[in-house]
């Protein structure tokens, strides 16, 4: 049973000891000596409490406190309380701690905690069979003196975590896996590593059958190009019926010849393994032979084409894949801006980077489009697309230049005022002049 202590209730207590102390003294004539003996005696009496305090936090297994009264009781209640606290609060922490590490071990993903030493604080089941890390013999031990595959150390050193990367397993070269640190806490880094084997194989099926179906197709439709080549279409005694047969055929090998060009433009910068740092263009240079391809495609259109170049600087990347890139977004301009519109296509570089520009003053587009412009046979309309002979693909495969350029492809748009698709590229994208 607890009841509160009282402080006053203590002193009256003592008081009251001591004057019985000093009454016997006075009734014996040495009242000094009685009080001395009382205040001695209470003393011994504290210490004997102190010391059974002493040995029940430190070596007694009994939890419950031994049955003592007055001031020592309110203490060792208060002792009991606390650690009966604790034991409730260690109880739950433990609780919750163990609900977590079930939680992560049903993860379909390994899972690696490290600290800002890289030194693994904890891994999950996965992390254990697929990285092969060995717990608990592996906590503590450097998570990049485990994994050891350079891609994966240049990844976890370089400390920009905002994208995933692709390696092999540690344990089977033969699997893939994807890895993703995320930093919280305190410096504190969670890698989750995914295999994600099945989806790469398919992913590399898939740019094998295109690039196989683009090229089979490639041979057959070159006879047909040939053969309708030399039928005379200017007959002018020809049955109207194949006139308008032999025309549209034309169109539609055309259309295909585009079609399976871009595809295996598209395939060759999905499988480029070329890294972009080794080699540099002369980005001005390479824009004024585009110029000449868009003076010959503008003559039907007639428009003002004006390039406002930016001479000097080279940067590093893939010249054909960057000049594929850029005609494609002039060539698109010529082809969607009204006949007799303006093309402006800047060049310009600072201390930032450089930065390539189209601007347009046709049509325009609306702004739910322009999200989805980059996907693979988006168009915005299909039948005017069409017309022009495109495939597609145009900014598919410039979507996918930029990115292996380490750059982005960014549209803004306004309908009935026209259309600036520009990308740029870091300081660091500038190759030095020496
Ligand atoms: P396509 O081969 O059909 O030209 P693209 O991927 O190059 O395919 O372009 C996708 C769509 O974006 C086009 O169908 C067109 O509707 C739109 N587009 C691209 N460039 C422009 C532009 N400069 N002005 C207006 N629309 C454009």
């Amino acid at each position: 049973m607890y009841y509160p202590f009282s402080w006053i209730k203590s002193v009256a207590r003592l008081c009251l000891f001591l004057l019985f102390f000093a009454l016997v003294g006075w009734y014996v004539n040495d009242m000094l000596l009685a009080v001395a003996m009382g205040a001695t005696g209470l003393l011994l009496v504290n210490y004997w409490q102190l010391f059974k305090l002493n040995r029940w936090l430190w070596h007694s297994r009994k939890m419950s406190p031994p049955a003592v009264n007055g001031l020592w009781e309110h203490i060792y209640e208060g002792i009991y309380y606390l650690q009966r606290r604790n034991r409730n609060k260690r109880k739950e922490l433990g609780a919750l701690v163990k609900r977590f590490r079930e939680g992560s071990e049903a993860l379909p993903d390994a899972a690696v905690v490290v600290d800002a030493n890289a030194c693994i604080i904890w891994c999950n089941r996965l992390a254990r069979l697929e990285l092969g890390l060995r717990w608990p013999s592996d906590a503590g031990r450097r998570l990049d003196n485990l994994i050891r595959h350079p891609e994966f150390i240049e990844y976890f050193h370089a400390g920009k975590y905002h994208f995933p990367i692709e390696v092999p397993s540690p344990l089977n070269a033969q699997k893939s896996f994807e890895y993703r640190i995320m930093p919280y806490g305190e410096e504190h880094l969670l890698l989750i590593a995914r295999d994600v084997t099945r989806l790469s194989q398919l992913e590399e099926m898939r740019k094998d059958f295109v690039a196989n179906v683009s090229h089979e197709l490639r041979t057959p439709l070159t006879v047909i190009t040939g053969y309708l080549e030399i039928l005379p279409d200017s007959d002018e005694q020809a049955n109207p019926f194949i006139k308008k047969a032999y025309y549209e055929m034309s169109a539609q090998t055309l259309r295909m010849q585009n079609l399976i060009e871009d595809l295996l433009v598209l395939s060759r910068i999905e499988a480029s393994s070329e890294r972009i740092y080794e080699n540099t263009v002369d980005m001005a240079a390479m824009l004024k032979q585009i110029k000449i391809e868009a003076d010959a495609l503008n003559k039907g259109k007639k428009h003002q084409i004006q390039f406002h170049l930016d001479h000097g600087e080279r940067i590093y990347g893939i010249e054909t894949e960057l000049r594929s890139a850029c005609s494609n977004l002039i060539f698109n301009a010529i082809n969607y801006t009204p006949a007799g519109g303006q093309i402006d296509v800047y060049w310009s570089y600072s201390k930032e980077g450089g930065k390539f520009l189209v601007k347009d003053n046709g049509d325009g587009i609306e702004q739910q489009h322009l999200s989805r412009l980059t996907e693979r046979f988006y168009r915005v309309d299909k039948a005017r697309s069409r017309k022009t002979g495109g495939s597609g693909l145009g900014l598919s495969i410039v979507k996918h230049v930029l990115n292996h350029h380490n750059s982005k492809l960014q549209i803004n748009s306004r309908v009935g005022e026209g259309s600036e698709f520009f990308f740029e590229v870091g300081d660091a994208m500038i190759a030095s002049q020496d």
